[in-house]
């Protein structure tokens, strides 16, 4: 097929699409493949030095817009949008002016293929689950030529909708070396949800892109001190635990289908 083949994460917070899927994002844009993220925050949320030290909403955002601007030119992104949502308020967000603004830059790009986080908002980061639900509504807002988007796009039917997910080996190596995640949202201690292998409808070979996705995580200068004990890895074990990325879900598809599972996010389109 000679279209030309256009990738779109949509994430929540600088650092998820390198942290997440910066394999699948560096090795589509190494072949060519357009690669774009919308980012609905700019992580004005994520501080984790002493509130003294803390630089401010405003601040930090900005500071962390730089941040993913770097990692984007690392693994290769053509464009990123931000959504302008505070970092941490985006569950409270109308669901239908985010999906509508989701719903709007789809038409513009015009991907075939979109990747998000899954409805488990990988463990449970609220913010990850709302960018989740918004832009699967998105999807089916951008395809209606009933909804009327304020840049006047045309409708666009995206081809594959994918959830990435971490599978039992990456989520076993994650905590081996970094420990439980224990996230607390309300009353409830949420944490890592490893996938079966069985759940996993496509893995994609990153392997070869591993030391890109370090490079552009330690972009996110303001965040690596989430990452604790990872920063003390030799080399080598960082690449073991990143080449266990590349695992999805596959949503729906309208150009393949089938139990076997895939090695290409773009099986059927090409
Ligand atoms: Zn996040």
């Amino acid at each position: 097929m000679s279209k030309k083949l256009k990738l779109l994460a949509v994430f929540a917070h600088p650092d998820d699409e390198s942290m997440g899927t910066g394999g699948v994002l560096a090795k589509y844009a190494s072949e060519g493949v357009e690669t774009y993220l919308i980012c609905a925050t700019r992580g004005e949320r994520g501080w984790f030095g002493s509130d003294e030290t803390n630089p401010g909403f405003e601040r930090l955002g900005l500071i962390r817009t730089k941040e993913l601007e770097a990692a984007g030119k690392i693994l290769g992104l053509k464009e990123i949008h931000f959504l302008d949502y505070i970092d941490g308020d985006l569950d409270q967000a109308d669901h239908n002016d985010a999906a509508g603004k989701i719903a709007a830059h789809i038409r513009a790009i015009k991907p075939q293929v979109i990747i998000t986080f899954a409805h488990d908002g990988s463990y449970g980061h609220p913010d990850h689950i709302a960018i989740s639900q918004f832009t699967t509504a998105a999807i089916i807002q951008a395809a209606d030529a009933s909804f009327v988007d304020s840049s006047n796009n045309s409708p666009h039917r995206v081809s594959k909708l994918y959830y990435f997910v971490d599978s039992e080996a990456f989520a076993d190596a994650f905590i081996k070396y970094m420990g439980e995640i224990e996230f607390p949202v309300d009353d409830q201690v949420r944490g890592e949800a490893a996938w079966k292998d069985w759940m996993i409808t496509t893995r994609v070979d990153i392997s070869s892109h591993w030391k890109t996705v370090w490079d552009a995580i330690s972009c996110h200068q303001s965040q690596l001190p989430s990452l604790g004990p990872m920063l003390d890895l030799p080399e080598d074990e960082i690449r073991k635990l990143l080449i266990l990325q590349g695992t999805f879900y596959r949503v729906f598809s309208f150009v393949n289908g089938g139990r076997m599972s895939e090695t290409d996010l773009f099986e059927g389109l090409r």
